[in-house]
C-alpha cells in the first residue's frame, strides 16, 4: 500500500472514531503515549532545521547538545547517536567485552535490546523480572549466571527505579560483571538524589517518540569511566552520518507529531497534516529487526539538526518530570480506591514516570476497551510480548509470563 493510501485508510478510521465517541456522548480526545512534550517551539525549531539544510553537517551542534545532557544527567561523558538502540550497541562495544561474551538481562523488554547486544558481537542471556518494579530480578540474575557472563543490563522499566539496583550492583561487583544500565524509560529518574545511569559503567537513553522525551529517534550513551569515553568518542567518530531524507523524516513526523498527539484541534489538524506529509512517515522497529536482522545503517552517530531538537527538548525535561509524576500520583489515588495494587516506588528514589504500571487480570489486558471507558485514557500494553512487539517467545521467566499477561500502563501527560 501506498504512503498516503495507508494514511488515508487511518484517518478515515480514526475520524470514525472520534465519530463513534461523540455519538455516545464521550470525550471525542483521548491522551497520547506518543509526542506528548512536544510544543511548538519544537515544530519552530524543526521547521528552522528544514529550513537550514546546510548545517546538517554541523557536528558541533551534537557535541554540544552531548555535553549539555551529560552536565544535566551528572555523568562525565556522553555521546549522541541516532536512536537509543544504536546507543546501546555502541555502549557495549565500548566495555570491549570478549567477543561471544554473554550479557544478562531481563526477559521482559523490546526487541531492540537483546539486538543491540548481538550487534555488539554478544550473547544475550535472559532472566526473569520483578513484579515491583518491572525490572532485572538480582536473585534470577544470579542463577543465570554462566562462566561466560561478562555483563548485566539493568532495566529501569517505565521509569521506576529498579527494585534490584543496588542488589544487581552488589552483585556486578561480586562476580566481576560490568553494568550497563538501560534508562531508556527513566531518564532523570533519580536514586538517593543522583540520576539514574550513573553507578554502572555505561548507560543508554532513548529520545524516540514514545519515551521521557521526544526528539523523533534519537539516544545517548553515559559514562563516568574515562576508557569507556575514549572508546565511545572514537567510536562516534567512526560512525556513519544520518541520510538527509531520513533526517527530513525526522523532523516532518516532529511536525505531525505535535500536530497530531499535542495540539487543541488535534483531532482535524493532525489527520490534515499526516495526510500533507503521508511520504516522511517512519516505522519504530522494521520487519527486519524484528527477525533480528541488523539493518543496513545501523550505528549512525545523531544528526546536527536531531540534536538541535534535543536542547530544545532538554530545557523543558524538569518542567514535564512535575507533571508525569503528578499524574502518577492521581493514579495511584485511584488504584487504592479501586483496592488496586500499586507500583512500587523504591525508598529514596524519583520515578522520570513514563507511563504509570497496573497489574490487572489477563482478561482486562485481553481487551482493554474498559479503560478507555472507564478512565478516558487508552491502555499501554507495553510490553504485549516478552520481547515486545517481537513474538519470539522467552521462556524459563515466570514472572515475565506474569507482567506480559497483566501488566497494562496508562499515559502520565495529558493535553
Ligand atoms: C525503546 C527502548 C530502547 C531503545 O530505544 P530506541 O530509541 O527506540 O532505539 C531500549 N530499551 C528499552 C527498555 C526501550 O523501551
Amino acid at each position: 500500500m501506498s504512503p498516503l493510501l495507508r494514511s488515508l485508510v487511518q484517518v478515515t478510521k480514526r475520524q470514525g472514531k472520534h465519530l463513534l465517541r461523540a455519538l455516545h456522548g464521550q470525550q471525542a480526545l483521548t491522551p497520547s503515549f506518543a509526542c506528548m512534550t512536544l510544543d511548538l517551539d519544537d515544530v519552530a525549531a524543526a521547521r528552522q532545521a528544514l529550513a537550514e539544510r546546510g548545517r546538517w553537517t554541523d557536528d558541533d551542534v551534537v557535541r554540544h547538545f552531548a555535553a549539555t545532557f551529560a552536565r544535566w544527567n551528572g555523568s562525565q561523558h556522553a555521546s549522541a547517536f541516532a536512536s537509543g538502540r544504536e546507543a546501546l550497541t555502541a555502549a557495549v562495544r565500548a566495555l570491549a567485552l570478549p567477543e561471544g561474551a554473554e550479557i544478562l538481562l531481563p526477559g521482559y523488554t523490546c526487541v531492540a535490546v537483546p539486538n543491540a547486544l548481538r550487534f555488539a558481537g554478544c550473547v544475550p542471556r535472559f532472566a526473569d523480572i520483578e513484579l515491583d518494579t518491572f525490572g532485572l530480578s538480582a536473585q534470577a540474575a544470579e542463577r543465570a549466571l554462566t562462566p561466560n557472563t561478562r555483563a548485566l543490563v539493568i532495566q529501569h522499566t517505565y521509569g521506576l527505579v529498579s527494585r534490584d539496583y543496588e542488589a544487581l550492583l552488589d552483585l556486578a561487583r561480586r562476580k566481576r560483571l560490568r553494568v550497563i544500565e538501560d534508562c531508556a524509560h527513566a531518564t532523570g529518574s533519580t536514586w538517593n538524589g543522583k540520576k539514574v545511569g550513573n553507578r554502572g559503567d555505561v548507560a543508554i537513553y532513548s529520545s524516540e517518540q514514545s519515551k521521557v522525551f521526544c526528539t523523533g529517534q534519537g539516544g545517548l550513551v553515559t559514562t563516568n569511566d574515562q576508557a569507556v569515553a575514549t572508546r565511545l568518542i572514537a567510536q562516534w567518530q567512526d560512525a556513519g552520518r544520518c541520510r538527509d531524507e531520513h533526517v527530513e523524516h525526522l523532523l516532518y513526523s516532529l511536525i505531525v507529531g505535535y500536530y497530531q498527539h499535542k495540539a487543541p484541534l488535534r483531532h482535524l489538524l493532525g489527520d490534515v497534516l499526516e495526510i500533507m506529509h503521508a511520504r516522511h512517515r517512519l516505522q519504530a522497529t522494521s520487519e527486519a529487526e524484528l527477525r533480528g536482522e541488523r539493518p543496513p545503517e545501523y550505528g549512525r552517530r545523531m544528526s546536527p539538526a536531531i540534536a538541535a531538537q534535543g536542547l530544545v527538548q532538554l530545557e523543558k525535561l524538569e518542567h514535564y518530570a512535575v507533571l508525569r509524576r503528578a499524574a502518577w500520583t492521581r493514579w495511584d489515588e485511584w488504584a487504592q480506591r479501586e483496592g488496586r495494587d500499586t507500583p512500587r516506588v523504591l525508598a529514596g528514589s524519583q520515578p522520570a514516570a513514563l507511563r504509570y504500571p497496573l497489574l490487572v487480570t489477563p482478561t482486562e489486558k485481553r481487551d482493554t476497551t474498559w479503560v478507555e471507558t472507564q478512565l478516558a485514557v487508552p491502555a499501554g500494553v507495553w510490553f504485549a510480548t516478552h520481547l515486545h512487539p517481537s513474538t519470539q517467545p522467552v521462556t524459563g521467566c515466570p514472572q515475565a509470563d506474569l507482567a506480559v499477561a497483566r501488566c497494562i500502563n496508562l499515559p502520565t501527560l495529558v493535553a
